[in-house]
């Protein structure tokens, strides 16, 4: 989004520059508009190496504001050409958002209100009430619109991103949203040599459960099997629901033998207390060390289901380590 506004932004720079240059010699103003052309050019090319979309986007509002300013200057505020002043609050709302672009347009109103003061009486065109009235009034109007549209999308962004990443019965993270969190965290402890684990928590018998008490009976379950495991995590440790009732956590700076314990932790403590004085639930958990070499959600995910699979087999209500490099499915 933010490069498609900037190549056209730079493209018409790059018409008005050579048009005031070569055509109406307004040499200052086309040169001015040619080194923003070729400021956002550069900008474009830090946005591809470095995806610093923030930092160009500040760039692009200074950049923008600063030339639009001096052609306000430069043209002595007349007002068919003050116009170009109402493109500000579009710009820096559209990729600042509502928070910082309010505080940038505030200071580019602060601007023009002190140009227009020490130039009044001045420029002839913003001696008069009226005029200045005008592309104040007008100025504010457009303000407030592209800022109540930028929160409206902005809001509407938040919540769409909230319902694609949430469980809707546990409130916790979904499959995708877990997968995505598990992608970040192990890129992010990839490159701090962290070790970790993926836990599989799948609730024992559960169809009995819904055959005998119901279906809602069986959501209730779910959820608190879900908060329990949720209020056992530690800090930065990320839990996802996988599916019916099977439940993926993410242990992080722990493997192996200590991984293997904490499941088993969480598994006697939602052993330990019936659900709603009634269900006596346990879970069985497969377990998958991360080494760092194989750590694809996939390849993890498949060591973990091993684990699971063994300890369904055995009896379930146990935790087992999975192994990478084998599943289930050529297990035999
Ligand atoms: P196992 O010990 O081998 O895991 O047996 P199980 O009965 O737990 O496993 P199975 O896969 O046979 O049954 C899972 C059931 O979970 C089947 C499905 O109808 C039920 N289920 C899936 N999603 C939900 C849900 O959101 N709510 C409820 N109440 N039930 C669900
Ligand atoms: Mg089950
Ligand atoms: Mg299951």
């Amino acid at each position: 989004m933010v490069s498609i506004f900037l190549t056209t932004l730079a493209a018409v720079a790059f018409v008005f520059g050579i048009s005031n240059l070569v055509y109406f010699d307004l040499y200052l103003l086309g040169f001015i508009e040619l080194a923003f052309f070729v400021g956002i050019v550069a900008g474009l090319i830090d946005l591809r190496r470095n995806k610093a979309v923030d930092r160009v986007a500040w760039l692009t509002v200074i950049a923008f504001g600063a030339i639009s300013l001096v052609f306000y200057v430069y043209i002595q505020g007349a007002y068919n050409a003050s116009i170009w002043l109402l493109w500000f609050p579009f710009v820096a709302f559209f990729l600042l958002g509502t928070q910082r672009g309010l505080s940038a347009v505030a200071v580019y109103g602060l601007i023009v209100i002190v140009i227009v003061f020490l130039n009044f009486r001045q420029w002839p065109s913003i001696s008069e009430v009226e005029t200045l009235s005008n592309i104040f009034g007008a100025l504010a109007a457009v303000t407030w619109m592209t800022f109540y549209q930028a929160r409206i999308t902005e809001q509407a962004y938040r919540r769409i991103s909230e319902l694609a990443h949430t469980d809707v019965l546990t409130g916790i993270s979904n499959r995708r949203s877990f997968v995505q969190r598990f992608d970040t965290a192990r890129a992010a402890r990839a490159s701090r040599h962290q070790r970790g684990a993926l836990l599989l928590a799948d609730i024992d018998n559960f169809k009995e459960i819904n055959d005998t008490h119901g279906h809602a009976a069986g959501d209730a379950v779910i959820k608190e099997v879900s908060n329990r495991i949720a209020t056992a995590i530690r800090q930065g440790d990320i839990v996802g629901r996988l599916g019916g009732e099977e439940f993926g956590v993410l242990l992080l700076d722990c493997d192996g033998d200590e991984a293997v314990a904490r499941a088993d932790e969480l598994r006697t403590r939602i052993a330990g207390e019936a659900i709603a004085d009634e269900f006596q639930v346990t879970v069985s958990i497969g377990v998958a060390s991360m080494n760092g070499s194989r750590d694809e959600f996939t390849a993890v995910f498949a060591a973990a289901d091993e684990g699971l699979y063994k300890a369904k087999a055995a009896g379930r209500n146990r935790t087992v380590l999975g192994h990478p490099n084998k599943s289930r499915f050529d297990a035999q």
